[in-house]
């Protein structure tokens, strides 16, 4: 899929913040201690990285969707964005009205 220019760009503009991102954050990250990011690891597992209330886990086609129980946002482990993207739009009707009110 190639898209038109600007969107491109947009895309290189978008790679390039969130290196620049990410570099800043490995650095702080390095200064951590092991014991610091334990702490912080238990302290948000499952929890909300928008408004800190608790996940809830559903497993759709192997792909573990959480959804926030408060704020309505969902979260995706690594690699599971990608495969949902390659879902048929059926699939992800049907994902979709999994959370339906
Ligand atoms: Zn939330």
């Amino acid at each position: 899929m190639v898209g038109k220019p600007s969107e491109r760009e947009e895309e290189y503009f978008a790679r390039m913040e969130f290196e620049k991102k990410k570099k800043s954050e490995e650095e702080k990250q390095k200064k951590m201690a092991e014991e610091e990011k334990k702490k912080l690891r238990d302290l948000h597992y499952m929890k909300c990285p928008k408004c800190g209330m608790e996940l809830i886990e559903i497993d759709y086609k192997g792909i573990k969707v959480d959804k926030c129980s408060e704020c309505e946002g969902v979260w995706l482990d690594a690699g599971e964005l990608a495969a949902i993207s390659k879902f048929e739009k059926t699939s992800l009707d049907e994902l979709f009205s999994v959370f339906k009110k």
